[in-house]
């Protein structure tokens, strides 16, 4: 018996009725582009979030994307993200024709707000800062600093649906806030899906249009766009889903919590450490172990049957990609050092205490054989 690393398909179990209903639905409508099913989900995400709108969008990197045209945001600007998140937040920057300004993250993996404040010059336009793994960047101090200085938050919230800091959603906090629906985020499509949202009536509009051509109605385009848009059978999903969302995110959050608890014994694990006190929705469980010893524990557990991931494996600055930004190695120590040493353990909402008391074991078993270095 193995243990998935993430588990999309035990999603489409809960809702598969109700979803191949509204399949045929929009089969016998034709409207497989657009229709009313995007609006409806685009009104609940919103109010989910409390915020005034929401668009829908063809994926997340291009939320990234289209959130910083709406902005107005291009060649001459500079952007500024974290390193060590995943190459789309720096993708879109680059599509923008901004410059992408890199800073290094702190011991619990968010961007690093100081080297954030140091890193500006009177280019910069907006910051991303990254939810990443599904808790918030601490932005209540943010705001004030980014209002005194002119400069847009727009929050990557791909990692962090549902999460929250002093009651006030992920995605809410910015000027605008940039949603993945790929499949295994913790509110997943049943492919690529996305959306912006923001309580800006003018950035509304503004990303409406850019998603369609330009223009909300056909063949009136009244600016430059592209083609980015939410199809009805994603939307159809999203919204079947999106009412589990509040109950799926407290199981990743019980399925933390085991792990904590069963993985406290072993000194040779780094369990993630929480800085900020954001409701913490755990779209991946992050450990840390010796530079060294992470490949081996990872092709250890699989062979087990226990799939893992690294999310990271390789800091944005150090990917050929990206090398044209000309950060040395060295230039990002605690992003790199982590690169080397963060293993993503499975979470999922179908993920047992039995299956976390069986991990742990093993991963209790692996360092019990390979405890000649030691040392945290
Ligand atoms: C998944 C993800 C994205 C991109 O989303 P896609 O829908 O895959 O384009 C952007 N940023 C982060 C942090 C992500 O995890």
């Amino acid at each position: 018996m193995g243990i998935l690393f993430s588990a999309p398909q035990v999603e489409f179990d809960i809702i598969r009725e109700e979803w191949l209903q509204s399949v045929t639905q929009i089969a016998k409508s034709g409207l497989f582009v657009g229709g009313p099913g995007i609006s409806k989900f685009e009104s609940a995400f919103a109010s989910y979030l409390g915020v005034s709108g929401a668009v829908g969008v063809g994926n997340g990197t291009d939320a990234l994307y289209l959130a910083l045209r709406a902005l107005g945001i291009g060649p001459g600007d500079e952007v500024i993200t974290a390193t060590n998140t995943f190459i789309a937040t720096v993708g879109a920057i680059h599509q923008s024709g901004a410059n992408a300004v890199l800073v290094d993250c702190d011991s619990s993996y968010l961007i690093d707000f100081e080297q954030v404040k140091a890193a500006i010059t009177s280019r910069t336009k907006a910051v991303i800062p990254v939810h990443i793994y599904g808790q918030m960047v601490d932005l209540r101090q943010w705001l004030p600093w980014a209002e005194q200085n002119g400069i847009h938050i727009i929050e990557d919230c791909a990692q962090a649906v549902g999460s929250a800091l002093d009651g006030k959603a992920a995605g809410s906090w910015g000027v605008m806030g940039c949603f993945s629906f790929y499949p295994d985020k913790n509110l997943g499509a049943f492919g690529d899906g996305g959306a912006v949202v923001t309580s800006s009536p003018e950035l509304l509009t503004n990303l409406r249009r850019l998603r369609n051509h330009g223009g909300e109605v056909r063949y009136q385009h009244e600016i430059p766009g592209l083609n980015s848009r939410l199809d009805s059978l994603q939307a159809s999903a999203l919204h079947l889903k999106l009412p589990y969302l509040d109950e799926w995110s407290d199981k990743r959050m019980q399925v933390a919590g085991w792990y904590r608890e069963y993985l406290k014994a072993i000194d040779d694990v780094v369990v993630p450490k929480c800085v900020t006190e954001c409701r913490h929705v755990y779209h991946l469980f992050v450990i840390r172990v010796r530079d060294g010893q992470r490949d081996m524990l990872k092709k250890y557990l699989q062979k087990k049957g226990i799939l893992t991931g690294i999310q990271y494996p390789v800091p944005i600055h150090l990917t050929p990609a990206y090398s044209f930004l000309d950060y040395a190695k060295g230039a990002f120590p605690n992003a790199e050092n982590y690169a080397d040493e963060i293993l993503s353990l499975p979470m999922h909402i179908a993920v047992t205490e039995d299956e976390v008391t069986m991990i742990a074991t093993e991963i209790g078993a692996f360092f019990n054989n390979n405890n000649e270095v030691r040392g945290w």
